[in-house]
């Protein structure tokens, strides 16, 4: 939505210039920051509506920029920036609370379009019932709908199911999954979350091995991708 605020913390000044002009056209107001310390304090007092943050900056880190701001109980959609081939550190900043990240280089177009959806998705309330594709995942009474038919669900396949949709387009890391739905105290590993997304995708993907909605992230976790989403928070009642 045009005037929505995207602060920029980025280092390289030609990137942190292309971001921002591409950013201003699509609409938004741009802040920018060109270190992790001048980004921080942009981010606490500027309350913008979402961070793209780059990882490596210099005075403070992207990480630690990203704990401190959920630190400070700010919620706005953070976007990690990470260089290719760091794909595995990038667990660490998903864990201090990051929602998505992008590996470099990327496009312009999907940095845009996964921020739009962030934007979009911090904008409206949660709702109830959640469509993607034939499925209606209807939270109230915890049951999963294939044009209207129930779809049997094991409790942790639904309660990952859960997780991932209402979180739909947000990288999810294994340690965070496991958090969410096993909770802390049972010994549990990130095998478990693989094997329950494995049965749960062959009760939801057409093609569970080229997976249209759980999405694995390499080295990191999973997605939902819920693509063309609009149907996704549509309370129906
Ligand atoms: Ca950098």
């Amino acid at each position: 939505m045009a005037g929505e605020t995207i602060l920029i913390v980025e280092d390289e000044p030609a990137m942190r210039r292309g971001l921002k002009d591409n950013f201003e056209q699509a609409g938004y107001r741009v802040a920018l920051a060109a270190d992790g310390e001048a980004g921080l304090r942009a981010a606490v007092e500027s309350r913008p509506d979402l961070v793209v943050l780059d990882i490596m900056l210099p005075k403070v880190n992207g990480y630690e920029i990203c704990r401190l701001i959920r630190g400070q109980g700010l919620t706005m959609p953070i976007v990690m920036l990470t260089a290719k081939g760091e794909e595995s550190d990038i667990v660490l900043g998903l864990n201090l609370g990051a929602d998505d990240y992008l590996t470099k280089p990327f496009s312009v177009r999907e940095l845009l379009a996964r921020c739009e959806a962030h934007l979009r998705r911090a904008r409206e309330p949660a709702g109830k019932r959640y469509v993607f594709g034939a499925f209606e995942l209807d939270v109230a009474s915890r049951r999963l709908l294939r044009e209207g038919e129930a779809v049997e669900l094991t409790p942790k396949e639904y309660a990952l199911l859960e997780l991932l949709v209402r979180r739909a387009g947000r990288a999810l890391t294994r340690d965070e999954i496991l958090r969410q739905v096993w909770g802390y105290n049972v010994f549990v590993t990130g095998r478990s979350v693989d094997r329950c997304v494995n049965t749960l995708r062959k009760k939801i993907e057409d093609d569970p091995a080229r997976p249209r909605w759980v999405v694995t992230l390499r080295e990191v976790g999973y997605r939902f991708d819920g693509g063309n989403w609009t149907g996704v928070n549509q309370a129906k009642g």
